[in-house]
């Protein structure tokens, strides 16, 4: 047996990959291998006859940021004319289309906002959680948190704890990008830095708290750093078991960034694979059609995803930096129905909240998916 396909027995029976493993993976340039090794895993952690996906709302409730991020489109500047932040009845509006289109959650995630206190953020919970009682508020980034970690001059704790009884349910794992100083340093100005970041999670996680965690890859990074990356998130995951999902995406070239190549569907696939042989600890890891477009969001459930991840009825971070892609949510059911699985909604905490099984009777859709009336559920991503 040569040196990869003892490393991916190894993976496939269960046995923790060390760091020169992982990095001799990312060596190899055998998708199928990969792949094929990758299912075996997945199929291993989940033989259940589904895969799940999930109906929430991204609101990006501010776009003013303190932070620059060279590859980011979205921020603007306090006193910039189209900076804003979304007031109440926007929120409400939002909140009230999301629970009709039979969503459970809102991912809130914002710049982050130079002046707005603590205090803004905890009412705000408490306002939405009195209004829409059984709505999941998966809320603000590690890099947001920190963020209001040093402006209200409070320790971590304090300021998680207080978000928690205001009513944040949970931890989005937002702001991941390369978790090494080296790439963090040089590709951002005023966010947090690799340890900040897992500090974030790790007391969100202490306290009981679950969340996700990312990892965007494809800039200035080495592969050596992308397995570094991948065991800070197992090594924290070992400690907390607060992570319930993993998700890998490409960066998409823009702003300054904009003349980056872009990586491609054998570069995200091959990583996503080597993520879930990787990463033996972390449960559930989702495809990224949001960047590679749904029919590599689909096959991406052959190369270690076991969830199409949300259907996402606003996104404006990545659209900002160029990338649209539309997937309604019978296409989503139907991407991981014509894979040979039923789909099935699910909540963050990855529990099942439809009523079952599915029949395989809906109509094909006429046309194309931007050609989706208004009435069926848009994403723009
Ligand atoms: S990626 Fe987030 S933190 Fe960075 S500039 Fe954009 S909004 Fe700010």
């Amino acid at each position: 047996m040569n040196t990869i396909d003892h490393i991916l027995a190894k993976a496939v029976e269960g046995t923790r990959l060390t760091p020169d493993e992982g990095l001799a993976l990312f060596a190899c340039r055998d998708l199928h291998k990969l792949g094929r090794a990758a299912h075996a895993v997945t199929t291993r952690l989940h033989p259940e006859p589904y895969r799940t996906f999930n109906i929430d709302r991204n609101i990006n409730y501010t776009n003013v940021c303190a932070a620059v991020c060279d590859f980011c489109a979205f921020y603007r500047k306090s006193a910039d004319s189209d900076a804003y932040v979304l007031s109440r009845e926007e929120l409400y509006k939002k909140i009230e289309e999301t629970i009709a289109l039979g969503g459970d959650q809102v991912l809130m995630q914002g710049g982050m906002h130079p002046s707005l206190k603590l205090e803004w953020y905890e009412e705000l919970l408490r306002d939405l959680k009195a209004r829409f009682p059984t709505v999941n508020l998966h809320a603000f980034s590690p890099p947001e948190i920190w963020h209001f970690h040093k402006i209200n001059k409070l320790p971590l704790e304090t300021v998680l704890k207080r978000l928690k009884d205001a009513g944040l349910g949970s931890l989005p794992g937002g702001g991941g990008e390369i978790l090494v100083d080296r790439v963090r340093k040089e590709l951002t100005k005023g966010k947090a830095l690799a340890s900040e970041w897992l500090d974030v999670c790790r007391v969100w996680h202490t306290l009981g708290g679950k969340g996700t965690c990312t990892m965007m890859f494809g800039h200035i990074e080495t592969e050596a750093e992308r397995v570094e990356h991948l065991t800070r998130l197992r090594d924290l995951q070992d400690e907390t078991g607060g992570f319930t999902a993993f998700i890998c995406w490409t960066m998409q070239p823009g702003h300054k960034m904009a003349d980056f190549p872009e990586m491609g569907a054998f570069e995200y696939l091959r990583t996503q694979a080597i993520s879930r042989l990787y990463l033996d600890n972390i449960p559930n890891i989702q495809s990224s059609w949001v960047t590679q477009g749904g029919k590599i969001g689909q096959v991406a459930l052959f190369f270690g995803a076991n969830d199409m991840g949300s259907l996402m009825i606003e996104e404006n971070v990545v659209a900002s930096a160029g990338t649209v892609h539309y997937l309604t949510l019978e296409e989503i059911k139907r991407s991981i129905r014509e894979a040979g699985w039923e789909p099935r909604q699910r909540n963050v905490f990855y529990q099942l909240i439809d009523e079952g099984s599915v029949p395989h009777s809906e109509p094909r859709p006429t046309g194309g998916s931007a050609q989706v009336p208004h009435t069926s559920l848009p994403v723009l991503n």
